[in-house]
């Protein structure tokens, strides 16, 4: 088998900068992306037979570690049956009722094939639902790359989006307001200047794509409010948060009820999975009940379903939770303690098994704050940490995630790296 910087000079010629997805590339850290050629539990195994202990986690959804054999067991079960049908098949059912009896918010759900096309359809049907044009989003919030997703920022309170990636028409950027988060006041302008005209609000409740964020006393309830006052939908992006921070993801976390939620990654147990959910009134206008146009070839697929059935049964039936938030306090707890040793102006933002690094010492509130802290020393810790075995993500914008097959090899072995990694610095 080739090593990596092998496969990576092949992979160049042929596929555009050598990855199917770019944060892979290794771009904001520097330095040439390893190939896995496999992966179990907590560990990857590089193409250059390099054991790492794993952060990213498949970027989320990998909760339960990788290839677990339960998963692995349904998916096998599964494929004896056959791998596509183009007609229904018991597994969506027993799929939505298992999202619906999870997830607080979610009378009604559809199935998708990733979180691009499930915050797609949502802003469609807020669109469809309402008769209204424009949606609020905020800066730092990732919601896949669909075009009128795509926007980040200007400066100022109020900004009518700039196009954040070529080819997304200004036309189209101009429906998106992108307004900055945790600040209500930014919100309740945009309702009095357009309120007559927005469709939804599309955030992640816990920004996770800026490293992580979590809002403001009272902001998210703020919102709910905005959303209700104006008769605007509002949209939970928890595609990364679903099932993650708790079984019912931050909605339940935070006692708060939008009135549609988008989900993906841990929803497919590793295989390409993204759903959207909510009040029935609203989904009730998706095809064929109703005139908002949905449609997908696989979805539902009976494989990707099998693996995510078994991936949601095992956190609705274990202690999973109470495992997770064990092991994100160890991190965090020995994080910590090395800061204050060392003295390095840094924090750790955690809630159960999610966490980031943020070389800061002053609170991240937001994109600007999360553009600011120390990127060089973010890049010389991830590469530290990366010879001594342990991969985190390769970019300060992302959050990391323990699974539970951290906790039979790899947690305490990587506390220590941590340490030493900050040490050195
Ligand atoms: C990953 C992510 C998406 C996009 O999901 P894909 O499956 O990569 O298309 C959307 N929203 C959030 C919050 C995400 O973390």
């Amino acid at each position: 088998m080739q090593n990596s910087t092998d496969l990576f000079e092949r992979a160049q010629r042929l596929i555009p900068g050598g990855v199917n997805s770019p944060v892979r590339a290794f771009r904001s850290v520097g330095g040439t992306p390893f190939f896995t050629k496999s992966a179990q539990g907590a560990i990857l195994t590089t193409a250059d037979d390099q054991e790492l202990v794993d952060f990213v986690c498949t970027w989320g959804p990998a909760i339960h570690g990788h290839n677990h054999p339960v998963i692995r067991e349904a998916i096998g079960k599964a494929l004896e049956k056959g791998t596509s049908f183009g007609t229904p098949n018991p597994y969506e059912v027993e799929m939505a009722e298992l999202i619906i009896d999870l997830v607080p918010s979610i009378e009604k759900t559809r199935m998708v094939n990733s979180g691009t096309e499930a915050t797609m359809t949502a802003i469609r049907l807020a669109r469809g639902y309402t008769g209204r044009n424009k949606i609020i989003k905020f800066e730092g919030c990732y919601h896949g790359h669909a075009d009128s997703l795509l926007i980040k920022a200007g400066s100022g309170a109020l900004t009518l989006g700039n196009p954040d990636s070529a080819g997304v028409p200004e036309s189209f950027a101009a429906e998106t307001i992108v307004l900055p988060f945790n600040d209500l006041s930014a919100v309740s302008n945009a309702f009095e200047t357009y309120g007559d005209d927005i469709a939804g609000i599309i955030l992640e409740p816990y920004p996770a794509n800026v490293g992580l964020i979590f809002p403001r006393d009272g902001y998210l309830q703020g919102l709910r409010d905005l959303c209700s006052k104006y008769e605007s939908v509002m949209i939970f992006d928890e595609v990364m948060t679903g099932f993650r921070v708790s079984a019912g993801g931050v909605q339940e976390k935070e006692n708060i009820t939008p009135d549609l939620t988008t989900l993906g990654k841990i929803i497919g147990g590793g295989l390409p999975v993204g759903a959207l959910g909510g009040k029935s009134e609203i989904m009730d206008h998706l095809a064929p009940m109703g005139p908002v146009y949905q449609a997908g070839t696989l979805s539902g697929n009976p494989l990707a379903m099998a693996a995510g059935i078994a991936a949601l049964r095992l956190l609705k039936e274990g202690d999973c939770y109470d495992r997770l938030e064990q092991m994100g306090a160890q991190v965090r707890n020995a994080i910590s303690t090395t800061l204050q040793e060392t003295g390095i102006p840094a924090q750790i933002p955690q809630t159960g098994s999610m966490f980031c690094l943020y070389f800061t010492d002053k609170t991240v509130e937001n994109l600007d704050d999360a553009t600011q802290t120390d990127t060089e020393r973010f890049n010389k810790y991830f590469h530290t940490c990366l010879e001594n075995g342990v991969y985190i993500p390769p970019s300060k914008y992302e959050g990391n995630f323990i699974s539970t097959a951290h906790q039979q090899g790899g947690i305490d072995q990587a506390c220590d790296v941590f340490t030493q990694a900050l040490r050195s610095l």
